[in-house]
């Protein structure tokens, strides 16, 4: 039996935080990219086993069973400033009752709705196959992140600075609640609306949770445990999310939208991609302040509901959030041990860290493989230890990861922290350029080459001369 759409959604949330949208039909869907091991897993592979109906339903041409598609309400600080958002360029098909609780289905590049300003509700094919492949990537790297279901070409243009192929992604999430959607209902919402949406994303979140005094405060913790879980773990693969806006982060901790995101290669902490983050808000190593910004915003909108009084809200919110740096910087410390191969840190390691990591940027080393090449004592090493200052610290760091473990133990840990591979960007742009060409091929390579990559049997990636020069992404192209 196909399994039929919920949207737990739509009956439980006030209207103000929602608009019923049909998708508006494409020309000529054509499905290009379909996660059949991710359909399996949600238990819709029969919904999808005939192709040229799954790009129906994917394009949004056709509803699944149940669908009562809407557009979500959003608002968001965008590069720090407030705006009323929401689903512009898609809409929430409904949600798919697993094992593991509700998944959302959601259609992007799916036509124009109430939210899209003077946007054109679409989205390019090529931006489209960029989502699924990073996400998918992710996953692969044992990052929490929203899914890519498929990618159908819609058969019609889509105008940028070039003409381009349209595409609409499904993307599956945990679900689409924003830290802007608590923004949306706290000023822009009905009397009742924050109360309700704290309701529900406990309900559906954080079932644990039902039974805290103050759910709102237990919520901001959580949220705060979860994005600190999270920032860490894009240090560790170098990921950089390029756009991290409140309306970009999830109440259930995953990684969402992929618009300017990249991998950094060469080692620096300013490194940015996109083309519209001037001032490098969102580079590297910036990451974990821009979350401690964005739960705070978090936290404002969370205020009426910690406590009547302003003032003891405030006080209670700012114990709460007072605790993020040390909370971040612990687990940092212990990523980056582990990365190094250091079992059972102690807190006088946070220098060896910082001291490789001044390293690595001294010589313009590739984040990524330095690492497997430390494991492995590979030529990179011998090269570096040309250097004294990395020779004395490679003296230090051989003494700490035996000092209370042994190698075998630090090898393992190596692995299974640092990837052999990431979604480098060069290959990237191949894939991507190649694929809009009409050739998938180079496409399914680097996804399969990507799916596995903690495997230390693979070759470390080459890098190109003068890799990432120049290289640049784009914003909701
Ligand atoms: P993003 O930068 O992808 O997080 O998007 C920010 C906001 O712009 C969201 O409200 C999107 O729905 C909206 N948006 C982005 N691209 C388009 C588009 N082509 N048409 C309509 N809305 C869009
Ligand atoms: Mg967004």
């Amino acid at each position: 039996m196909p399994k039929a759409l919920k949207n737990t959604y739509l009956e439980n949330l006030p209207p103000t935080l929602f608009t019923a949208q049909i998708p508006i039909s494409v020309a000529k869907p054509e499905m290009v990219v379909f996660n059949g091991e991710l359909a399996k897993e949600l238990g819709v592979e029969e919904t999808f086993a005939d192709e040229s109906k799954a790009a129906l339903i994917l394009a949004g041409n056709e509803l699944m069973e149940g669908s009562r598609p809407i557009s979500q309400a959003y608002a968001g600080h965008q590069f720090a400033h407030f705006n009323r958002l929401g689903d512009g360029r898609a809409v929430l098909l409904g949600e798919i009752q697993t094992d593991n609780g509700l998944y959302d289905l959601q259609l992007k590049g799916s036509g124009q709705t109430p939210y899209s300003r003077r946007g054109d509700g679409r989205a390019t094919l090529y931006s489209m196959l960029r989502e699924y492949l990073m996400s998918e990537a992710m996953h692969a790297l044992g990052i929490s992140t929203t899914r890519s279901l498929s990618v159908v070409k819609t058969g019609e243009d889509v105008y940028r600075e070039h003409i381009h192929d349209g595409g609409i992604l499904s993307r599956v999430a945990a679900s689409h609640i924003r830290v802007g959607t608590f923004e949306y209902a706290r000023y822009l919402g009905g009397e009742k609306d924050s109360e309700k949406l704290l309701e529900y994303t406990i309900k559906r979140h954080y079932p644990l949770l039902v039974s805290e005094d103050n759910l709102a405060l237990a919520l901001l913790q959580k949220v705060m445990q979860q994005q600190s879980e999270l920032i860490n773990h894009w240090l560790r693969v170098g990921f950089i999310h390029g756009v991290m806006n409140t309306d970009n982060v999830s109440i259930a901790g995953e990684t969402i939208d992929y618009g300017p995101c990249a991998f950094m290669n060469v080692y620096h902490p300013q490194t940015v991609f996109s083309s519209i983050d001037r001032n490098g808000r969102y580079a590297f190593a910036n990451q974990p302040n821009i979350a401690f910004w964005n739960l705070k915003i978090f936290a404002n909108a969370l205020l009426p509901l910690i406590d009547e009084d302003e003032k003891v809200a405030v006080s209670k919110a700012e114990e709460v959030l007072g605790k993020f740096p040390q909370l971040f910087s612990k687990s940092y410390l212990k990523m980056m041990t582990d990365k190094l191969g250091i079992q059972n840190h102690m807190q006088e390691d946070a220098s060896l860290v910082e001291d490789c990591l001044r390293l690595l940027q001294k010589h313009k080393v590739d984040y990524t493989n330095f690492f497997t090449e430390l494991r492995t004592n590979g030529s990179l090493i011998q090269v570096l230890r040309e250097d004294t200052d990395f020779n004395a610290w490679h003296i230090q760091w051989e003494k700490a990861r035996v000092r209370l473990s042994n190698l075998e133990e630090s090898e393992a840990l190596m692995i299974a922290t640092n990837p052999m591979v990431i979604p480098r960007n060069h290959l990237v742009e191949e894939a991507l350029v190649a694929a809009v060409k009409g050739d998938m091929n180079p496409f399914h390579d680097l996804l399969k080459a990507l799916a596995d990559p903690y495997n230390e049997r693979l070759t470390p990636q080459e890098l190109p001369v003068g890799v990432d020069e120049g290289y640049q992404t784009f914003c909701g192209t």
